[in-house]
């Protein structure tokens, strides 16, 4: 049975609230966020210095960090509008590397940057560094640093329960395809798959909203963020197919800022290490049911 669009249009608007208005009300879409008391507590480097890190300095004098990061991605980088926390994997990573460069993790400060707007953010100092889903590659280095990778995603496709056509990439020829502006996933449709009509918005979740109300056919993206849209309403919404790219995970630094890059690809290694990613892990992203998968290869590559 087809579900009616005002009842899609409903959950729309239910997904758009969140977290704080699904909480415990009835007819809520099951959502199960990160719990804080499952959230492994980083040791916090009193001692540490960078004195050669700009972006450290100025952070220092501050007195806490200022982190990019996105808000609408459930599981990865998420904001509950009533408190104006965010929480997810990508949040945990940056609460790591807080604790690692020696400012508390609670202090953090973070900004919500889109990602066509990621890179000038990190260019003209508004923030110190960026998690949130930022694929590595060759044109993105020419304009900032990356230090990881601290994970390996794919892209991915997102349709309604009732799409039975879509099954990869292969399949969009002539159907409507949502991505976000300046990201690899819409790069890739424009580029390897020409005729699908590819329509762009600043964050997936216009995206969803888009696909729950019939605007368009399927959303791309990474499969870590289109799982928590699912997750968020299972009845509605499918990841199908296999993820068709890689998608290497880094922190977003300052071009420049060599000191900082290498002093982050240290902490993740040490956290990588300890079991603090890993534990991570399991809190956020591991909620969508896939286990930890081991980290890759941290790539230190030199400076330019
Ligand atoms: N990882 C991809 C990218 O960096 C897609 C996710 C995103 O837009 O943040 O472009």
């Amino acid at each position: 049975m087809h579900r009616t669009r005002r009842t899609l249009a409903a959950l729309v608007l239910l997904l758009a609230v969140g977290a704080a208005a699904a909480c415990g009300k009835e007819g809520s879409p099951p959502v199960k966020g990160p719990q804080p008391d499952e959230l492994p507590v980083y040791q916090v480097r009193t001692d540490f210095r960078l004195p050669g890190s700009a972006t450290w300095s100025k952070a220092r004098e501050r007195g806490h960090l200022v982190v990019g990061a996105k808000e609408d991605q459930p599981y990865m980088g998420e904001k509950d509008p009533a408190t104006g926390t965010y929480s997810g994997f990508d949040i945990e990573i940056a609460k790591m590397m807080s604790a690692s460069l020696g400012f508390a993790p609670a202090s953090v400060e973070f900004r919500t940057i889109a990602s066509a707007n990621r890179e000038t953010a990190l260019q003209n100092g508004q923030i110190d560094y960026y998690v949130g889903t930022y694929t590595i590659n060759a044109n993105r280095k020419k304009l900032v640093g990356f230090a990881g990778p601290y994970y390996m995603a794919g892209q991915s496709l997102l349709v309604r329960t009732d799409e039975d056509d879509i099954d990869g990439p292969q399949d969009l020829d002539g159907k409507r395809v949502c991505s976000a502006a300046g990201s690899t996933p819409y790069q890739r449709i424009e580029k390897d798959y020409p005729k699908a009509d590819l329509v762009a918005y600043d964050t997936y979740s216009v995206c969803v909203d888009n696909l729950l109300t019939f605007q368009v056919d399927a959303v791309t993206t990474d499969d870590t963020i289109l799982m928590g849209y699912a997750a968020k309403a299972p009845d509605e919404l499918k990841v199908v197919g296999t993820p068709f790219s890689k998608e290497p995970y880094g922190i977003g630094v300052p071009h420049e800022d060599t000191a900082l890059r290498f002093a982050l690809d240290d902490a993740l290694a040490a956290h990588e290490k300890n079991g603090d990613w890993r534990k991570a892990y399991d809190a956020t992203l591991g909620l969508s049911g896939v286990p930890a998968p081991l980290p890759p290869a941290i790539d230190r590559y030199p400076a330019n």
